[in-house]
């Protein structure tokens, strides 16, 4: 279990966000890859984290919660990220699974995260999530919400270190990634969650810290 056995396509992410860094004047390594596992079971996600991948996104809380457990105990040191929507009723999980929740989009949802914190005695890394595009369908607080959205999350003491978006699917996503960049900036947080399979390099040229890659990894996902 120790030996570190290469992945394909992993290295391949590797190489084009190192490609991707360098064109964009920043340091090679310093963009964080978030694997999403979400959809692929167990012996899927093994060959990466063998591959010494440690850090994986989810984004249902109930479906990570039947899959990690049993792979974190093989692979110590791994962090998990939910990037779903999280429902004030599963917080107590989610606070209790994952490392770090992605997906503050109401003060509903950074009350709760706050009182099980508490209740857990546990800190937790959180970002905002931001509606970008302002899609009636997508999750995310709107951007003129955003900096209220911070301010509780700050006044409740949850430890807010970036935003989250994910940009309109049919459109050049690069101003919505300069315009996520720019509230972050302004807002003083240091984390950009933004960039996935199809959009990642340009993700890394706009200023991403995160970039969630899932379908480039682990291959296509049965239609939802
Ligand atoms: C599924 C998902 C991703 C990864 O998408 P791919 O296109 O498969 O890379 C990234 N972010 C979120 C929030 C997702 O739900």
């Amino acid at each position: 279990m120790n030996d570190v056995a290469a992945h394909g396509p992993l290295l391949e992410i590797r190489a084009r966000m190192a490609r991707a860094e360098a064109a964009a004047g920043r340091a090679v390594g310093s963009v964080t890859l978030v694997a999403v596992s979400k959809t692929f079971d167990a012996d899927t996600i093994r060959p990466v984290l063998v591959a010494g991948q440690r850090i994986f996104g989810e984004n249902r809380v109930q479906e990570a919660q039947a899959k990690w457990p049993d792979l974190r105990r093989t692979f110590p040191g791994t962090t998990l990220h939910l990037i779903g929507p999280l429902q004030s009723n599963k917080t107590a999980e989610a606070v209790a699974l994952f490392d770090v929740i992605q997906t503050i989009d109401r003060p509903k949802i950074a009350m709760s995260l706050a009182s099980e914190c508490a209740r857990q005695g546990v800190r937790r890394d959180f970002y905002v999530q931001v509606n970008i595009g302002r899609e009636p369908q997508k999750a995310g607080a709107l951007p003129e919400d955003a900096s209220g959205l911070i301010g509780l999350c700050r006044a409740l003491g949850l430890s807010v270190v970036g935003l989250m978006a994910i940009p309109p699917a049919d459109q050049n996503p690069e101003p919505f990634f300069t315009a996520l960049c720019a509230m972050a900036r302004k807002a003083g947080l240091p984390r950009i969650s933004m960039g996935m399979s199809g959009d990642f390099e340009a993700a890394i040229a706009c200023g991403a810290t995160d970039v969630r890659i899932g379908s480039a990894l682990f291959g296509g996902r049965p239609q939802a």
